[in-house]
């Protein structure tokens, strides 16, 4: 391995030393590391980045362009933590080693990263009002029929190649009423049962603003009312998770800040990598002296939404929905919350629904994060992995409740020629429960008017 000197930063976001001795190294996670089974490297497994994650730490290895390359393609599943019969943390592991990695290597960055990093990190995601009016440009590609154009196979051919991927990834974008439908106070339907909060995300609005509406409608059903914070800002997931710890401080206080001033009981996320995300507060904060007890109070009471509709089970009818349903596990619900039987309960509560076994429901789907951009060969090969498995089952629907899952698996079903959408859960108790109401479901997507209810 090439051990080009580069100084390495002790910050205390460095992988922690005690828990990178909690590793044994017994292997046990070795088969449940998508990376691993692709590349069959143990440099790529869970077991190999710890080593040299150790190594670094020691000082006997510095921050090499190979030991990058290896932390880089982890996905950040966590499915080794799961695995782990020695509780390893090691999403707390790698996120450390990333951060230590981007403070060290930062300046040199090629012109072009620096930027985009920049442009991501600092000047759209944290940034509401940027996000809205991309949300509204990419509208307006779609709207336009520019998007139609661009995919017309004479000029189809013409396009980069990663402008075409970007673009496939691209849903179907629902209208821009969905978004102005929400408020930031919805009451309670009925006898009130409480207060929650509603993470509204950075791509849920744009991409899938149908399944925050599912959402609150179904808690406000439910007698909740809701709370939608103006002052809430993205989770800081991704900056994270590419080493950007100071910039996810940062948003988790601001976050904080804006539950704490809501008042809710609950703090409700349908998108598991912000759940993952929050629910890691207290970590992410615990050198913070005024904030670490706020942080810790904070992420105690984070609820996916499908644990909250297991502990408050949705009390309204439902109609009958016959059809058959494959549902994913996203990594950061399933390895980075834990939350496995809480939507198969969810979804087997909707009458009529067969819930289908699917082989590796909890293996990665290649998304995690934006690593389908950075890395797309092995993304598309983890993705394929996925796909045969669906496809396997041949399901009428396909549902995975986080944004990144719904978005890859969508672009594999397309490929694979699957009709089955792929929805949130959330939107299946939905429809089910519109349907009770006689209220139309919606039939955007292709295959939902096999749908009988
Ligand atoms: S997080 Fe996922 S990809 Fe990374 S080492 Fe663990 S199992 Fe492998
Ligand atoms: S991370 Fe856990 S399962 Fe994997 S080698 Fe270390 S101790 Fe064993």
């Amino acid at each position: 391995m090439a051990n080009s000197v580069m100084p390495i930063p002790r910050t205390t976001d460095a992988p922690d030393e005690q828990r990178l001795m909690e590793c044994v190294h017994c292997g046990l996670c070795l088969p449940t590391c998508p990376t691993y089974a692709e590349l069959g490297v143990e440099m790529d497994s869970p077991r190999g980045r710890i080593y040299l994650m150790r190594a670094v730490v020691d000082g006997k290895l510095s921050l090499s362009e190979s030991y990058q390359q290896h932390i880089s393609l982890c996905l950040g599943c966590r499915a080794c933590e799961t695995a782990c019969p020695s509780g390893v943390k090691f999403g707390q592991l790698l996120e450390g080693a990333r951060a230590q990695i981007e403070q060290a290597d930062a300046p040199r960055h090629p012109p072009l990263a620096k930027w985009l990093r920049l442009l991501a990190f600092k000047g759209i995601l944290p940034r509401p009002l940027v996000l809205s009016l991309l949300g509204n440009a990419l509208l307006l590609y779609q709207a336009s029929g520019v998007r139609t154009l661009m995919n017309h196979p004479a000029l189809a051919r013409w396009l980069p190649a990663r402008l075409a991927a970007l673009d496939r990834m691209l849903p179907a974008l629902p209208k821009r009423s969905v978004r102005a439908r929400l408020r930031e106070f919805t009451p309670a339907q009925g006898e009130r049962r409480g207060r929650v909060g509603l993470l509204a995300g950075c791509v849920m609005p744009f991409f899938f603003g149908q399944v925050n509406e599912a959402t609150v409608q179904l808690l406000s059903a439910n007698g909740f009312d809701v709370v939608m914070p103006r002052t809430q800002r993205c989770c800081g997931a991704l900056h994270a998770h590419a080493g950007e710890r100071e910039d996810a401080r940062h948003l988790a206080r601001q976050n904080i800040e804006a539950f704490a001033e809501a008042r809710v009981d609950w703090i409700i996320v349908n998108a598991a990598g912000c759940g993952a995300m929050l629910k890691d507060y207290h970590e992410l904060l615990h050198h913070d002296a005024l904030l670490s007890g706020a942080a810790k109070q904070f992420s105690e009471r984070v609820l996916d939404v499908s644990q909250f509709f297991d502990r408050f089970p949705f009390r309204g009818p439902l109609a009958e929905l016959r059809i058959r349903v494959a549902y994913d596990d996203p990594c950061h619900l399933v390895h980075g919350q834990r939350v496995r039987e809480e939507p198969r309960r969810m979804l087997r509560a909707i009458p009529g629904l067969e819930l289908l076994e699917v082989r590796e429901a909890d293996w990665c789907c290649g998304s995690a994060g934006i690593y389908n951009l950075l890395h797309p060969e092995l993304s598309r090969q983890i993705l394929e992995r996925k796909m045969q498995h669906l496809a396997a089952v041949n399901p009428d629907v396909i549902t995975t409740g986080n944004p990144g899952c719904m978005l890859q698996i969508g672009i594999g079903a397309k490929e694979h020629g699957l009709a089955a959408p792929v929805v949130h859960p959330i939107e299946l108790l939905y429809w089910a429960s519109l349907a009770a109401q006689g209220r139309p479901i919606p039939l955007k997507q292709p295959g939902v008017g096999r749908l009988h209810a």
